[in-house]
């Protein structure tokens, strides 16, 4: 397809890194920004699920702009915490926290505790011509006693993929990409729009 003749989709995000990575996996869409639509209020998330969250923000787009979108709303599942942090992963251990923060919490919620078992969960929904799909990304793993790697964001220095030895802050950003929540949400929707295009 002729790029100039492509749809545009908007992905309902200020992470310049994730519009990044999307931009160079989905053809035959042009990916347009919340600033590209002039799109500067912050979106609301005012729900307790991942689902409501991430479809709150996408219709937030799609009705006040009329244009198709989507947008990915992600938490960590601690088993051991009831599946906490979750939909709160963000701001975890308070307004204005950082992940420094947010790691420490963590690691001391979970001292002597011997089931360090967590997954990331991302949920991705995308409102195409109006209609609404939704999918799905998990990863699991566990949770370290002590911070491992440089790389990466969140909680990704106390989280290692099942199946792997590293934490995700150790992996590279294309190992992670291959095995992240993330990773498997984005690529059912390329899939998807591969379809539709
Ligand atoms: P968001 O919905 O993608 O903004 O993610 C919410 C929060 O979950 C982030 O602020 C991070 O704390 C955490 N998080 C999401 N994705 C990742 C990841 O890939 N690695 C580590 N932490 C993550």
């Amino acid at each position: 397809m002729n790029i100039m003749n492509a749809p545009s989709l908007c992905f309902a995000t200020n992470n310049k890194g994730k519009l990044q990575e999307i931009r160079s996996l989905v053809q035959g869409f042009t990916i347009v920004s919340l600033q590209d639509i002039n799109c500067l209020e912050e979106l609301p998330e005012t729900h307790e699920t991942l689902e409501e969250n991430s479809l709150e923000k996408a219709s937030y787009v799609f009705n006040k702009f009329k244009i198709s979108c989507f947008a990915d709303d992600t938490g960590l599942e601690v088993e051991a915490l009831g599946g906490e942090p979750g939909v709160y992963s963000a701001r975890w251990a308070g307004p204005g926290c950082t992940p420094a923060d947010n790691i420490q919490k963590l690691l001391s919620r979970l001292q002597g505790q011997s089931n360090r078992k967590a997954r990331f969960r991302t949920v991705v929904t995308l409102i195409l011509k109006g209609e609404i799909h939704a999918f799905e990304g998990i990863v699991n793993g566990t949770i370290t006693e002590e911070l491992r790697g440089e790389k990466g964001f969140g909680y990704d220095p106390v989280f290692i993929p099942d199946g792997e030895t590293l934490t995700f802050a150790e992996l590279s950003m294309e190992q992670k990409n291959k095995l992240s929540h993330r990773g498997i949400a984005v690529r059912k929707l390329v899939s998807f729009l591969q379809s539709e295009s």
